[in-house]
């Protein structure tokens, strides 16, 4: 499984254990592995004639199908299922999940009266003691989870008809491959896509590529008439057609011309808990921890400094602080995609209103490095596919340095951050916090690496 899905998967099953606690006293009977949920389903029959009243990880087989369930809980004669999502809203996908384990659980427990998707509670704000019976919110799926037993009855016959034929059903690939998520098999059915192929076509809809691709407009150099297409996305067939880059020097030039000396490359890290860890915070809030800070001088020197807030205690006043301080000095401050580090300094306002006037001075120099990409006014075919940082800077720099590094994305350095809380070993505690501010680094030296990468261009004749 990936780093960051991994970390995902982490945090739904800590989000679960936590949620016990709303029915304290229960017995759990998680299997001791994947394999072994046989003994759990016993488990759980001698435990519901044995008259338990609460169950964690209940297991139920009906008509050949598993489903395991959070909380099981019995009031009045009757039970009640309990399923957590370490998610603030209910989705789709998640009433289909919950319509499976009902029609398994109901045909095994026919007392069972009410299921219930339980979410986190963003209106819950932290004070001081973790309240979980206020952070979580239950919500009632009785209704839908009823009228979908038709459907996941006949998806049942379906599947295992599929299952006894043994053959493998010829589904091309299309938009389905994406929802509700990426599918798993992605890698086997997706494989055969030729490269260069019209879905690394940005600015453009998947319903669109999908069309192309049905009729057999694979590739990008299949494409022949871009009349009708936006300039964004002739941009980029062309520059592929043609194998060269596309280049507006004149706007790119202008952009430059407003950038002031010294010149400071910045990236936040920042982490969101589901569990609200400080007073005052709710679930999800986006707490900032960390930035690097490449400093380039007029004299072409480059240097970096940088912030990092051990876990423990909220960071944010330290942080908007050692911010101030740091960036008081800086001409312009450049970015890679402005919205976070925008986002961030306007929660700092609201937290610390007696620091406004830093902070605005700080977001009026913020200058967006994405944009010669996202507006493509710079364009080079070995790009395709993705204007994020990590890949013009392996594609235009030729540079794997993120590929090697342990954290590696944002996403893997919020859960890296998240997991300290519970860390009690310090050498690991060392090794994260490195891991930590070297991605952080990476990221601001690989900013600036682009903007010299671009100047240069601009110099070329
Ligand atoms: S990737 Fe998944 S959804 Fe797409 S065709 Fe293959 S199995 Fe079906």
């Amino acid at each position: 499984m990936p780093k960051d899905r991994q970390a995902i998967f982490n945090r739904g099953t800590d989000v679960g254990i936590l949620a016990q606690q709303i029915f304290p006293g229960g017995f759990d009977v998680s299997p001791s592995s994947i394999k072994k949920y046989g003994e759990s389903v016993e488990k759980t029959k001698e435990l519901i004639d044995k008259g338990a009243e609460v169950i964690y990880e209940a297991a139920f087989i009906f008509n050949e199908v598993l489903a395991a369930l959070d909380i099981l809980v019995k009031r009045d004669g009757k039970w009640y299922a309990y399923e957590v999502k370490s998610s603030l809203k209910i989705t789709p996908a998640y009433v289909m999940d919950a319509s499976l384990q009902y029609y398994v659980i109901k045909n095994c427990l026919p007392d069972l009266e009410d299921f219930f998707l339980v979410t986190i509670n963003n209106d819950y704000e932290l004070s001081d003691k973790l309240d979980v019976q206020q952070l979580f919110k239950p919500t009632s799926l009785k209704r839908d989870v009823v009228a979908n037993l038709p459907f996941i009855e006949s998806k049942i016959a379906q599947a295992k008809k599929i299952i006894a034929d043994g053959d493998m059903p010829s589904v091309p690939i299309g938009e389905h491959c994406f929802k509700p998520y990426k599918c798993d098999y992605f890698g086997t059915c997706w494989k055969s896509v030729p490269e260069k192929n019209v879905f690394q076509l940005s600015a453009l809809g998947l319903p669109q590529q999908v069309e192309w691709y049905k009729k057999g407009i694979k590739t990008i150099a299949a494409i022949e008439d871009t009349s009708e297409l936006s300039s964004n996305v002739q941009i980029q067939i062309e520059s592929v057609k043609q194998g060269k880059e596309y280049f507006e020097k004149e706007k790119v030039k202008d952009f430059f011309s407003k950038l002031h000396y010294p010149i400071g490359f910045f990236d936040i890290e920042l982490f969101a808990p589901a569990v609200p860890v400080f007073k005052g915070t709710k679930a999800y809030q986006q707490i900032p921890f960390l930035f690097s800070l490449h400093i380039l001088s007029e004299k072409q020197e480059l240097s970096e400094t940088h912030f990092y807030a051990d876990p423990g205690e909220d960071p944010r006043e330290q942080f908007v602080l050692a911010c101030i301080e740091k960036l008081k000095d800086m001409g312009s401050i450049l970015v890679f995609d402005s919205n976070l580090e925008h986002g961030v300094l306007n929660s700092l306002v609201k937290k610390f209103p007696q620091h406004n006037e830093a902070i605005q001075n700080i977001k009026k120099r913020i200058v967006d490095l994405s944009l010669p990409f996202a507006n493509y006014w710079y364009f080079h075919p070995a790009t395709l596919g993705s204007a994020s940082l990590k890949n013009l800077y392996r594609k235009l720099l030729k540079d794997d340095s993120f590929e090697k590094m342990h954290v590696n994305s944002g996403t893997m350095a919020t859960y890296s951050y998240n997991a300290l809380f519970e860390e009690t070993d310090l050498f690991k505690i060392e090794e994260t916090k490195q891991q930590l501010i070297e991605y952080c680094k990476m990221d601001t030296l690989a900013t600036a690496k682009l903007f010299l990468y671009l100047r240069e261009k601009c110099n070329e004749i």
